[in-house]
């Protein structure tokens, strides 16, 4: 019997996907409107290479952007790349529309639920208070700094162990078949992919990669449930 639902954060209880296109796009028209002189798809796929490049959580995208397209360095047109992309990315900073009815009605019918997610502690938090999720949840594991992340098991077991549930109690929801759903087996779960977000189109590379169930919304999730008690 399944007692314990373990979510993914991103692209999973919102759409981050749409919010980072939306901020990059906002980000490169802003620059060129403080000064940069290029088209918003060179500066785009400028920005996003240096991204790609360097991770997400590197500090100087936009200085190494403007010298990868060989711009002077020019600190207004950083500072306008990093505000729009921030405004942005703040206002576009909320659940998908079935995200809080699901985990509510979840909560209310007894499931213990947690958030295991990969990042930099302070941010994923930051995220969770910022969507108004911080404190639905019986658990939330980041995985990355302090704990090995995902897919290896240890931030899922991590989850269940603060449940006080075994493995096989616990099911894990997420987007990504070489995260969430490899390392929900590792951990002796079951699992579930949710197909949104740009991992949407990614197909299991293997065995190891195999949900044991596909949904396209989070609300299919309760009748599932169900049918597997
Ligand atoms: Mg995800």
């Amino acid at each position: 019997v399944i007692k314990g639902v373990i979510f993914d954060l991103d692209d999973t209880l919102y759409d981050t996907t749409l919010q980072v296109s939306l901020a990059r796009r906002n980000a490169v028209k802003a620059m060129i409107a403080a000064g940069l002189d290029a088209t918003e798809d060179e500066a785009e796929e400028a920005l996003g290479k240096v991204v790609s490049e360097k991770g997400s959580n590197y500090q100087c995208h936009y200085d190494e952007m403007l010298s990868r397209m060989g711009a002077v360095p020019n600190p207004k047109v950083v500072a306008a790349g990093i505000v729009a992309y921030h405004e942005t990315k703040r206002m576009h900073l909320t659940p998908y529309p079935d995200t809080m009815p699901t985990l509510l009605s979840l909560r209310d019918n007894g499931y213990r639920l947690a958030v295991v997610t990969d990042g930099l502690n302070v941010k994923q938090w930051e995220k969770l208070i910022r969507l108004g999720l911080s404190d639905l949840f019986h658990t939330v594991v980041i995985a990355g700094q302090d704990i090995q992340p995902k897919p290896s098991p240890q931030p899922f077991i991590a989850a269940a162990n603060q449940f006080n549930l075994r493995p096989e109690e616990c099911i894990v929801v997420g987007d990504r078949p070489d995260k969430d759903i490899a390392g929900a087996k590792r951990a002796g779960m079951a699992s579930v992919q949710l197909v949104r977000g740009e991992h949407a189109p990614r197909k299991p590379s293997g065995k190891d990669e195999e949900p044991d169930y596909i949904i396209g919304s989070l609300p299919e999730l309760k009748a599932l449930l169900k049918s597997i008690r």
